[in-house]
């Protein structure tokens, strides 16, 4: 089995990180291999799709003048798609701090985000992360957050997939944003469900075949991220899943 992934051309994204950490994974008897898409036709050949960081308002402006943000729509309907990031704003439903004149998003995952909210502080920063679901669990991820959005709120909606939270950061690394926020109680495997408040905790997080990270995996040397995502994400979308059966420990 052949998978293509196809990383959105961002004028900042990191195109070649992701694409190497994807050359790296040794899944079953699949070959994965990964493009950049510029075009319609770039788009049309990928099982699953990666937005990068970058800027939000940029990406969707180049996908725009490039004919894409319809192709693009229609792809998040059908097949799975990883939003890091600015990536990860383009997924959401909705977003504030957005700039002068909008931002144009993709939809896809039932969250309002908000753009840069950890302020000018702590504009960039990294954090150890215990991820939900990642090979060797007990081995913390480094999540590098570099003007990182954040997850606001969760919009409830009986009729799609639940949201599953992967990852939260201590409340203590919250951005002071003024308003009171609740000490977060549960650990995330306790806390998979819609609307149990103080989602700005949520660093990551999937719906269905969708995942989204508000921090880079790409930029570690740390493959566990899009193993997960190739794993969880992408097969559980195909009618054969010959990954299940080979998982890792
Ligand atoms: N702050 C950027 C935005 O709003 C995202 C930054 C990033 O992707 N590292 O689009």
């Amino acid at each position: 089995m052949t998978l293509q992934f196809g990383d959105l051309e961002s004028l900042q994204g990191a195109f070649v990180e992701h694409q190497t950490i994807l050359s790296r994974l040794r899944i079953s008897d699949t070959a994965i291999s990964s493009c950049l898409v510029k075009t319609r036709e770039d788009l049309a050949k990928c099982d699953a799709l990666i937005i990068p960081g970058g800027e939000s308002t940029t990406i969707a402006l180049l996908a725009r003048l490039a004919g894409l943000t319809d192709p693009l729509k229609a792809f998040v309907q059908a097949k799975p798609v990883w939003g890091t990031c600015a990536g990860a704003i383009l997924l959401a439903e909705s977003v504030v701090g957005a700039k002068k004149g909008g931002q144009e998003l993709l939809g896809g995952i039932a969250v309002k985000m908000e753009r840069n909210g950890w302020g000018s502080q702590v504009e960039s920063f990294e954090a150890a992360l215990d991820i939900e679901g990642l090979r060797d669990p007990q081995r913390p991820f480094t999540g590098v957050f570099i003007r990182a959005p954040v997850v606001l709120d969760f919009m409830e909606d009986p009729s799609r997939p639940p949201i599953e939270v992967l990852a939260r950061l201590p409340s203590t690394l919250l951005p002071h944003s003024g308003k009171e926020i609740p000490t977060p109680t549960a650990s995330p495997s306790d806390d998979t469900s819609v609307s149990t408040g103080n989602q700005r905790t949520v660093v990551a997080l999937r719906q269905g075949r969708h995942l989204l990270t508000t921090f880079h995996p790409e930029l570690t040397k740390d493959d566990r991220f899009h193993d997960y995502f190739v794993r969880s994400c992408v097969y559980a979308t195909l009618s054969r899943s010959p990954v299940e059966e080979n998982k890792p420990n």
